[in-house]
């Protein structure tokens, strides 16, 4: 038998004890409706409050961001459009270059895009996998310069004045260190905290530190809503601004239907807000799965060598959204085969995202080097992940 064949084995072994065959067919993350999440749903159909205007809204809301600890939470009806509008809020101009990871999911890129700016992606760190700090600031010293009180790059001429860290899979990104690198470069922090509800950094909950945030409750996500985001800011303006402008900005009259700006239909339905209530009262406990299935990932990885289970970063509290492991060097090459075996086995298994300079409409976009994603895109899986497996 080859050495290769050995690493394969030995991560189905790994796979299977935590998953045994029993449980059959196993996705990445399914979702499970086992609190209020009916009730809810058929209050709304009852009461006839299905669509824009509801209760369910402002309870989620008001839940959401309490949970969080931001100020002002506004459901939208899902994390691309909650981005989107949190971008604007942040001030992002079209020409403008937004710094973000190359690694993360398609949405924050495309996000940028709708604004009529340009993603700038720059490289992530192996433990955390979201942006590294020190190559930001060597990347910036390289290519950022000053004019009056802002910051161009010099080799576009396109003004830098927002990033958009991503904590992937749930692990926050090293949030202070990144702070100390925008403060110096004036650079607005929009968290694409999408994957992230129930991490937190220092007992901050991601989202909590740029000017604002995104979340989202895709059918996958930790918590879901069919579909559905919310953006998050302690800014009372920009918490204002957020309702406003995913409102259609209407502008509040007993009667007369007006609007003060190009605005957007974002609003989160009542009908959806209704399975968010129910699922955040279940959130905690989730967490709580979350975590037992990943320590069972960890030991079950512990007698693997030539993996490693990513596992929470110092100083935070992963939600482990996504359970991921990454091959050693050596093994990139057994990658592909290991899907194969994994998915064979109905075992769901993914690689990361196909990192964004290597998709055909962001391939000339302006990037640093970025050595460190293209490792892990090489070498990364992300397991089966539901709560019910712990
Ligand atoms: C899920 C996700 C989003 C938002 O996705 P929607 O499907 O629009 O809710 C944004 N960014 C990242 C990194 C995500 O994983």
């Amino acid at each position: 038998m080859s050495e290769e064949m050995t690493i394969i084995d030995e991560v189905v072994r790994a796979v299977r004890k935590v998953v045994p065959a029993e449980r059959g067919r196993v996705g990445l993350h399914e979702p499970t409706f086992v609190g209020r999440e009916s009730e809810y749903v058929l209050d709304c159909l009852n009461t006839g409050w299905v669509s824009s205007v509801g209760a369910y809204v402002d309870r989620f809301e008001a839940m959401l961001a309490e949970y969080t600890g931001v100020e002002y939470a506004v459901a939208t009806v899902n994390g691309t459009a909650a981005l989107h509008v949190a971008l604007l809020l942040a001030g992002v101009e079209a020409g403008d270059e937004v710094l973000m990871p190359a690694l993360t999911f398609i949405a924050t890129a495309n996000a940028v895009s709708y604004c009529g700016a340009v993603p700038h992606f720059v490289d992530s760190e192996e433990d955390r996998l979201g942006i590294d700090p020190a190559a930001l600031a060597e990347h910036l010293g390289r290519i950022a310069e000053r004019r009056g009180e802002r910051w161009y790059n010099r080799e576009t001429g396109a003004r830098l004045g927002t990033i958009v860290p991503m904590h992937t899979f749930g692990h926050p990104v090293d949030i202070i260190a990144l702070q100390d690198v925008c403060a110096r470069y004036g650079l607005v922090i929009v968290e694409d905290a999408a994957e992230s509800l129930g991490a937190s950094y220092r007992g901050v909950h991601t989202g909590g530190f740029g000017r604002v945030a995104a979340l989202s409750f895709n059918g996958n996500k930790i918590i879901t809503t069919g579909g559905g985001g919310a953006i998050l800011t302690s800014d009372a303006a920009l918490g204002r601004r957020a309702k406003h402008l995913t409102t259609t900005a209407r502008v509040t009259h007993r009667w007369a239907v007006t609007h003060d700006a190009v605005g957007y239909n974002y609003r989160l339905p009542n009908l959806n807000a209704a399975l968010g209530c129910a699922q955040m009262e279940r959130l905690p406990a989730m967490l709580e799965q979350k975590r037992a299935l990943a320590a069972r990932y960890i030991a079950a990885f512990a007698e693997v060598d030539g993996v490693r289970f990513v596992a929470e970063p110092a100083d935070s509290r992963s939600n482990y959204w996504l359970n991921a492991i990454l091959l050693a060097p050596e093994h990139a090459g057994q990658r592909d085969a290991l899907l194969q075996v994994l998915n064979d086995a109905g075992l769901m298994t993914r690689p990361c995202w196909t990192l964004m300079h290597q998709l055909p409409m962001y391939t000339s976009c302006p990037r640093a080097s970025l050595p460190v994603a293209e490792a892990i895109e090489r070498r990364l899986l992300n397991l089966p992940s539901s709560p019910f497996l712990a």
